[in-house]
């Protein structure tokens, strides 16, 4: 089943929202066993979508469009998709009724211009929107699908998931692909390709790697007909190839956890807990370890420790060390360790202390020179980085590793 994707509106064009809807719905499809066979983005006009939307009608099983249903005047799909039709828009009560509904009851009385959301092209069956006002449609024209589905994120998705996917599923020859999701941490996309160069030929494989400047490699593998034996050899293959830079699995693409996440896991397995000393990543580790539900039982606390002084008074650093190494160096990573993890008794403590630039830095201490310490029940360790990139991406990336080493040395076995 071939589907074309087409979203609209204005906004993207001009690239103030970035269209995330094109690759959740693309991710959908191949995961219910469709080819995308193209995506067009296109701007609330009429004419523009009435056109966009005759081509891809002709040369795909289904489209399905995204965009431009809200009550405003500027999101005119309904006209566009009535004119490329060439059908009138009626209104369609029930919406009106239930769009009236959903107002009363968080006490507002509907605008008029909200009727505006229920004209919908003659013909259109309407897909129910469990989350928002504006409804999904869906029509036919000749022997191709088309899926008209609202822009705001989470509307879409619910729309999709409930009344479009299943659809594609049933009507997909193809079987579904087996879809697994591995997600990586601390090794570059060059070394784990040379170290999976074996996976290139396993029949009916395909193999994506999907890496994030700060927040590591993720490898998308696709099994078409590859029968289940060679599938956990491949998989068992890339486990011992790769070791521990893997954090997480999954099946499919939608379950995956982060990395704070599969941290968190490997604290409350050990009944351990942190505390963290940040510099230059200004409180990022702990923003990050705190997104994750549940992490009071495993985190502390920590400091922003960004003056000399504020190393001395809050985690203990010896003056005289940060008078002779300077602040970032190895023995004050160290000393602020040891320091967050004694003043809050963790067992682990992790510190950061680097250049994050775009100043300050020296021939000696260039901008991207970061420190690690990390203080543990045997010890402290300290790791020396030099991170790329500017300041934005130097703290991601000092945050990911800062976290990722941590999680090593929390799931090694005591
Ligand atoms: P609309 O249905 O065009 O009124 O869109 C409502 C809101 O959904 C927009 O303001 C955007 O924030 C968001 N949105 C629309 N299209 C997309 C898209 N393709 N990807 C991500 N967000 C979108
Ligand atoms: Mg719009």
């Amino acid at each position: 089943m071939r589907v074309y994707i087409l979203t609209i509106g204005n906004e993207i064009l001009l690239g103030e929202t970035l269209d995330t809807n094109m690759a959740e719905i693309a991710r959908g499809l191949v995961e219910a066993g469709a080819d995308v066979s193209g995506h067009l983005t296109i701007g609330d006009e009429v004419g523009a979508i009435a056109r966009a939307v005759r081509d891809a009608l002709a040369g795909a099983d289904a489209v399905i469009v995204t965009g431009g249903l809200g009550p405003t005047p500027d999101d005119v799909t309904q006209e566009g998709i009535a004119e490329a039709l060439s059908v009138a828009l009626h209104v369609d009560e029930e919406i009106v009724a239930r769009v009236r509904e959903r107002f009363r009851r968080i006490g507002r009385t509907m605008p008029e211009i909200n009727v505006r959301q229920a004209e919908v092209p003659d013909g259109a069956v309407v897909l129910p929107n469990p989350v928002g006002t504006a409804p999904g449609l869906r029509m036919e024209s000749g022997r191709a699908i088309l899926y008209v589905l609202p822009g705001v994120p989470s509307e879409m998705r619910a729309i999709l998931e409930a009344s479009v996917l299943p659809e594609i599923r049933a009507r997909s020859q193809a079987p579904a692909p087996v879809i697994h999701l591995v997600r990586t941490a601390g090794i570059p996309e060059s070394e784990i390709a040379e170290r999976l160069a074996a996976l290139g030929g396993v029949a009916g494989l395909s193999l994506a790697f999907l890496p994030d400047p700060s927040f590591g490699v993720d490898l998308r593998f696709v099994f078409r007909g590859t029968p289940e034996p060679e599938r956990a050899d491949a998989l068992a293959l890339a486990r011992r190839s790769l070791g521990e830079a893997i954090y997480t699995e999954c099946h499919g693409a939608r379950s995956a956890v982060t990395l704070e996440v599969a941290l968190g896991e490997a604290l409350r397995a050990r009944g351990a807990t942190i505390a963290l000393a940040e510099s230059c990543t200004g409180g990022l580790i702990a923003k990050r370890v705190t997104d994750v539900a549940g992490s009071s039982d495993y985190f502390l606390g920590g400091f922003v420790t960004y003056a000399n002084d504020a190393k001395i008074r809050d985690l203990g650093v010896d003056p005289a060390l940060l008078a002779e190494h300077g602040a970032v160096s190895e023995p004050v990573a160290r000393a602020m360790a040891e320091g967050a993890r004694t003043r809050f008794g963790a067992t682990y403590g992790l510190s950061v202390t680097g250049i994050a630039g775009p100043g300050g830095g020296t021939p000696e201490k260039p901008v991207g020179l970061v420190w690690l310490g990390l203080a543990t029940p045997d010890g402290v360790q300290a790791r020396r980085l030099q991170v790329p990139g500017d300041r934005r991406w130097v703290r991601a990336r000092t945050a990911q590793l800062a976290l990722d080493w941590l999680r090593r040395e929390a799931r090694r076995t005591p």
